[in-house]
C-alpha cells in the first residue's frame, strides 16, 4: 500500500472520466484516504462515494483563494492533516491566438495557474508543521510544445506558467520536507478532448505517437501515484511528461 492512511486532496477530481478522478481512485486503492475537490459539491460527493467509505467530497472553486482555504480547513478539521495535493483542476478552450479576449486569458489561466498558488498555499502551512507533503500539479504537453490540439495559447501560458510555479515552490519548500513536482500529459482521451475526437482524428494523431496511441487517464494517474508515494522521496522540482513519445 503505497498510500496508506495518506490524506490525499485532488483538485478537479469529480469528472467521470477525468484524470482527476482516475488518480483518486489509484490513490485510494492503495490505501489513501481521499479528498475530492471540484466545483459542483453534488458531483464531488458522488466522485467520493464511488471510491468508497472514509473518503470525502467537497465543493471548491480553486480561483477564489478563500474557498480554497475553507476547503483545507475542512480537510484538516476531518481529517486532521494533509500529505497529498494533486492541483489538478483545470479547463481548456480552442483559440486562436487573434481570438483570445480578457475573459478567456483570465478564465483559463485563473484555474490552472491562480488555482495552483491558492490550493498549495492553503495546504503549505499543514504540510509544513507535518515537516512532509508531496504536491503534484498538471501541467501539459502544451507548455513544452507551444500548443496541443485543443488548447489555445493562453493554454500553453497557464500551463508553462504552472511548470515555473511548481519549481519555484520546490526551491523553496523542500526545506521543509515538502516536494513539489509536475505532470505534462500528452493528449488524453477525457471529456476535455473526447468529445471532439472522431475515429479518423484519432488514428491521424496517433500516427504522431511513438507508441501509437492516445493515453487514458489511468495512465496519468499512474505518475501522479509515484510522486505522490516515497516512491519519489528523492524527487522534487521535477516534471514527468506522460505523452507517449509525443515529445522526445
Ligand atoms: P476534465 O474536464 O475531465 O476534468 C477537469 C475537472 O476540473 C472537471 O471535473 C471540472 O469540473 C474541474 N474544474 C474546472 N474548473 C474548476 C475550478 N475553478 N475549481 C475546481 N475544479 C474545477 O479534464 P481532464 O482532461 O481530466 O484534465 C485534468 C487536468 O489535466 C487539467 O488540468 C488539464 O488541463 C490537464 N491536461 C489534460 C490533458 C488531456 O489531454 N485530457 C492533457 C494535458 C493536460
Amino acid at each position: 500500500m503505497l498510500l496508506k492512511d495518506r490524506i490525499c486532496v485532488i483538485t478537479g477530481a469529480a469528472s467521470a472520466r477525468g484524470i482527476g478522478k482516475a488518480t483518486a481512485r489509484s490513490f485510494a486503492e492503495q490505501g489513501g484516504r481521499v479528498v475530492i475537490l471540484d466545483l459542483d459539491v453534488g458531483q464531488a460527493e458522488a466522485a467520493a462515494r464511488d471510491l468508497g467509505a472514509g473518503h470525502l467530497g467537497l465543493a471548491c472553486d480553486v480561483t477564489d483563494k478563500a474557498a480554497c482555504r475553507a476547503a483545507a480547513e475542512e480537510v484538516l478539521g476531518h481529517l486532521g492533516r494533509v500529505d497529498v495535493l494533486v492541483n489538478n483542476a483545470g479547463i481548456t478552450q480552442p483559440l486562436k491566438l487573434m481570438e483570445i479576449e480578457a475573459a478567456h486569458y483570465e478564465a483559463v489561466t485563473d484555474v490552472s495557474l491562480r488555482g495552483t498558488l491558492y490550493m498549495s498555499q492553503a495546504v503549505i502551512p499543514a504540510m509544513r508543521a507535518q515537516r512532509s507533503g508531496s504536491i503534484v500539479c498538471m501541467s501539459s504537453v502544451s507548455a513544452q510544445r507551444g500548443g496541443g490540439i485543443f488548447g489555445g495559447p493562453h493554454y500553453s501560458a497557464a500551463k508553462a506558467g504552472v511548470l515555473g510555479l511548481a519549481k519555484a515552490m520546490a526551491r523553496e519548500l523542500g526545506a521543509d520536507g515538502i516536494r513539489v513536482n509536475s505532470v505534462t500529459p500528452g493528449l488524453i482521451q477525457t471529456d476535455i478532448t473526447g468529445g471532439k475526437l472522431t475515429d479518423e482524428l484519432r488514428a491521424e494523431i496517433a500516427k504522431g505517437i511513438p507508441l501509437g496511441r492516445l493515453g487514458v487517464a489511468d495512465d496519468v494517474a499512474k505518475a501522479c501515484l509515484f510522486l505522490a508515494s516515497d516512491l519519489s522521496a528523492y524527487v522534487t522540482g521535477a516534471v514527468i511528461d506522460v505523452n507517449g513519445g509525443m515529445l522526445i
